[in-house]
């Protein structure tokens, strides 16, 4: 409805408040004229101290990448790595402000090409402004002319930064609002203290439950909503993070979680006719 005013057709979906600030469900990405919209409508509201808003962001997501045309095996004869081509960003005024999400993924393109392909994942936002600065450019990679070129395929599984499950981008997220990595509910990890049932006092419980102190972490532990082990979902100990490259061993754990979904529905449908 706020968004009305400006005859956009984003509108927002709900505004829902957390610690520290709102976040506001928007049906498409907003552009700039809408986070001004935004910003004004925060500021017209009375109750709030003008000082007190911040400018509205876009929350951030991360853009695929590769580079084509470089050899995989040096003049020197090593075989090029990660670190070649992070050491060869950082001189590089194209690269100047992009911030990696991980370590490029060197790889051969294909077992008998001589070439290689270096994956690369950036800090976007989500409509992808740094990637479309990068997008068919070339530099210098040595005497070789390097390009980067889109690629929606990351050739890992994703894990979802909406839900933390593996298997879909946080894009394609069906889930409403984003999940906690340490609980799994529906608040963001810098909210669990706040927000988590686990750390508020509850005097039913025998022994009673005493509330977290303020300001202290949450000492309780979860189990990882993906393997079940003691850890959050996006640890890098969890070994669907060690797997992420092994599509096959991915597609049998996604095998073996339906057979346990489908065998708990026949417990449920069996125990009501007993
Ligand atoms: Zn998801
Ligand atoms: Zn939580
Ligand atoms: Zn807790
Ligand atoms: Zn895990």
């Amino acid at each position: 409805m706020l968004l009305k005013s400006i005859k956009s057709m984003t509108r927002a979906k709900f505004i829902c408040p957390c610690p520290g600030g709102v976040s506001i469900n928007t049906n498409s990405v907003p552009n700039t004229s809408n986070l001004n919209t935004i910003e004004r409508y925060l500021k017209s509201i009375n109750s709030i101290g003008n000082e007190k808003i911040l400018i509205p962001q876009l929350s951030q997501s991360k853009s695929y990448l590769k580079i084509t045309g470089i050899p995989y095996i040096q003049p020197n004869g090593n075989k090029l790595t990660s670190d070649d081509i992070t050491t060869t960003m950082k001189y590089l005024e194209l690269f100047e402000l992009v911030n990696l999400a991980a370590k490029p993924r060197v790889i051969k393109a294909s077992p008998k090409s001589d070439m290689a392909i270096i994956w690369f994942d950036i800090w976007d936002s989500q409509n992808s402004s740094k990637a479309k600065l990068l997008i068919n450019h070339s530099f210098n990679f040595g005497r070789y002319i390097a390009t980067i070129r889109a690629t929606n395929m990351n050739p890992g599984v994703p894990q979802c930064h909406n839900c933390w499950k593996w298997g879909h981008s946080t894009f394609s997220c069906r889930a409403h609002g984003s999940r906690c990595q340490k609980c799994n509910s529906p608040h963001k990890l810098e909210y669990h203290r706040d927000l988590a049932w686990c750390c508020k006092a509850n005097s039913k419980l025998n022994p009673p439950r005493l509330e977290t102190a303020k300001g202290e972490p949450c000492p309780h532990n979860f189990k990882c909503i993906n393997c079940k082990g003691e850890h959050m979902a996006d640890d890098n100990k969890c070994p669907f993070w060690k797997h992420r490259f092994n599509r096959e061993w991915y597609s049998k754990k996604a095998q073996e979680a339906r057979e346990t979904r489908a065998n708990s529905t026949c417990l449920a449908v069996g125990s009501i006719k007993i």
